[in-house]
């Protein structure tokens, strides 16, 4: 039988064990906070914001909204994480690319401090991540190796340690954001780790590989790359990939809305309907692993409190 994973039920879980935690430091005198540091007006950056607002007044936390103009230097900006820096009252830090072209992501990422770096942006926590010691993992591999984790205990009844040890991983996706820290989080966890991305696909060898895989992790960014022909009998299937896809009805008809436009939807990487039934466990999207990404930054923020108050 195949469970579809309730990332929903994860995320909200993980919040109320942030608000516990937070409640308790707070009785310190302690408030966690976070920074989100936009320049410009993207939209997609915005939204983003918008959402890290909403969670840090759900958790209870501080949260400081950093706006600069389109037009600010590479100086100003720097200048402006340097006082997120010294601020007591920002645990964590997060920049919302894209910025401006003429301000390099580099130059802002380098200048924050790597105790405040909540999404392991900064090279130095990426280095740490790499030689598997405790840093801030960045939120959405961190969500896919705790809802497995969560999954290992609750529906395997196995210790993570154990679920993970030699298990046949395999990635599918190596950016620098989602599938290589991904693949990096497993293999410090001694899974047989594979990754595989779009050069694995031009030769077709895509399939050969993840056919192979007990627990197989997407994040390609290409809606329908993953059918059944593609999935072990048996596998975890966990959908990272966040795609808008046009709506067509049996025929091949667009489905119009009542603006006479043509519908579209959010799908993920995997053909969930026709891979679910050949899975031990899937992650569906949306409310997939969307919906726990935003709880372990705010995971990463609580971490950074601790450690600014030397309570870790
Ligand atoms: P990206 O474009 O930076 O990287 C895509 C990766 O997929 C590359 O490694 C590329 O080689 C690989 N790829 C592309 N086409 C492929 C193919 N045909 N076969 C095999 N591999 C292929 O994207 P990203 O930032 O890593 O994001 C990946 C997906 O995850 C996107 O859909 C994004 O929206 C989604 N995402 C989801 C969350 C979440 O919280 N659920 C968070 C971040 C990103």
């Amino acid at each position: 039988m195949t469970k579809v994973i309730d990332c929903v039920a994860i995320g909200e879980e993980i919040m109320q064990e942030i608000q516990e935690e937070t409640s308790q430091l707070k009785a310190k005198g302690i408030t966690p906070g976070i920074a989100t540091l936009l320049v410009g007006d993207d939209f997609g950056s915005k939204m983003y914001r918008g959402q890290v607002e909403k969670f840090c007044e759900e958790a209870g936390f501080n949260y400081v909204n950093k706006i600069l103009p389109a037009e600010a230097t590479e100086e100003q900006v720097k200048e402006a994480v340097l006082e997120l820096n010294a601020d007591h009252e920002v645990s964590g830090i997060l920049p919302l690319r894209p910025f401006p072209e003429h301000i390099s992501d580099y130059a802002v990422i380098n200048s924050i401090d790597v105790n405040k770096d909540i999404d392991c942006f900064h090279p130095f926590n990426m280095g740490r991540l790499t030689l598997g010691e405790a840093t801030f993992p960045p939120a959405t591999p961190a969500a896919v190796i705790e809802i497995l984790e969560r999954f290992a205990r609750k529906e395997d009844k196995v210790d993570p340690k154990d679920f993970f040890e030699g298990a046949e991983i395999v990635v599918v996706g190596h950016s620098n954001t989602v599938g290589k820290p991904i693949a990096l989080l497993v293999l410090n966890r001694n899974a047989t780790t594979s990754v595989t991305h779009v050069f694995s696909s031009m030769k077709g060898n895509l399939e050969k590989h993840t056919t192979g895989a007990d627990i197989l992790i997407v994040a390609a960014g290409k809606a329908g790359l993953i059918g059944p022909e593609q999935v072990k009998e048996g596998a975890i299937v966990i959908d990272v990939g966040i795609n808008r896809v046009k709506v067509f009805d049996e025929k091949g008809e667009p489905v119009l809305n009542e603006k006479g436009k043509q519908k579209s939807k959010t799908v993920g990487d995997v053909s969930f309907e026709a891979v679910k039934g050949k899975t031990k466990a899937i992650t569906p999207v949306p409310k997939g692993v969307g919906s726990v990404t935003n709880r372990m930054l705010m995971k990463n923020a609580l971490k950074a409190c601790k450690i600014h108050y030397k309570i870790l």
